[in-house]
């Protein structure tokens, strides 16, 4: 009670209990009590009309963000058909490029995507391994029974276990695995390797406006630029410190 500080209101209440009934026969209690319940009634008519139109903006405002995202659509798909764009572009055709090229592809096997690779073939780096250079993470042949091999790229194929003579890959016989890989992994009627250009060192990623969305410039040294909606880097950390690409501006796409 210590809480009611204003108490005239409840005062007043009691006082026209205690005397009972008005010269209209109206009990001054109940009269009150209808006559808050008519406040409760206007502010609750003033609450769902407040609602209806904060729905209604809502509505009006989600309607402008789809029609802008399906503008910008329409634009991308417009540009897919011009060659050197595409919704995706992966750079480097090596274990993380080509896995999460089959990761996008088998989510949407009609997507357009492209991989850029500066070298002239799959998982080049591998070949670069001494012959005595073997993984530290072992490949089992263990799909049949369930578990994966720890250095596959792709859950549904065989791990680079088929290629190698020992628990552990040399870096050719891994190579041999992505290379064999790209070519038997098919997407409706297209292997893996078709979507890779190679000969391509991209230099810079910028970004760039389409139809009122955000998208990435690519240039490559090869002076043919590519556009894409979303840019996948594996090149490897080894080339981004130690190489030429610069990444300018690089920003979340904005859809
Ligand atoms: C000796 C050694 C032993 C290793 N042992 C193990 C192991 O036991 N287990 C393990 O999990 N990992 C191991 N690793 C690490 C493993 O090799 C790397 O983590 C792996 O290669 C990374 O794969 P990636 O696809 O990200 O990059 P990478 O294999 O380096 O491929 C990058 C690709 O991008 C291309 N590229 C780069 N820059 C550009 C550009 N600007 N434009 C176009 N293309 C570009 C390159 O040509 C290349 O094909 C080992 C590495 C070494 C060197």
């Amino acid at each position: 009670m210590d809480t009611l500080k204003d108490d005239s209101g409840l005062r007043t209440l009691l006082t026209s209990a205690a005397e009972g009934v008005d010269e209209d026969g109206v009990d001054p209690t109940i009269a009150r009590l209808h006559s808050l319940i008519a406040g409760f009634s206007d502010l609750k008519a003033s609450l769902d009309e407040n609602n209806a139109r904060v729905e209604e903006e809502d509505v009006t405002e989600e309607k402008h963000d789809r029609e802008m995202s399906e503008e910008h659509d329409r634009d991308m798909s417009e540009d897919d058909d011009e060659e050197g764009t595409f919704s995706v572009v992966i750079i480097g055709a090596s274990a993380s490029g080509l896995g999460v090229a089959c990761a996008l592809l088998q989510a949407s096997p009609d997507l357009d995507v492209r991989i850029l690779e500066k070298s002239d073939c799959v998982g080049s780096t591998f070949l670069s391994w001494p012959s005595f250079t073997t993984f530290i993470s072992p490949s089992f042949y263990s799909n049949p029974f369930g578990p994966l091999d720890l250095n596959q790229i792709t859950p549904s194929e065989n791990g680079p276990q088929t290629f190698t003579t020992s628990q552990h890959p040399t870096g050719k016989e891994y190579a041999e695995y992505l290379q064999n890989l790209s070519k038997s992994k098919m997407f409706g009627d297209r292997c893996l390797e078709s979507y890779i250009t190679f000969g391509v060192d991209v230099s810079t990623i910028e970004t760039a406006n389409y139809g009122g969305g955000t998208a990435f410039n690519i240039a490559t040294s090869s002076g043919t630029d590519y556009n894409a909606r979303y840019v996948i880097y594996a090149g490897a950390l080894y080339h981004l410190t130690c190489g030429h690409l610069t990444l300018l501006s690089v920003a979340q796409v904005q859809r």
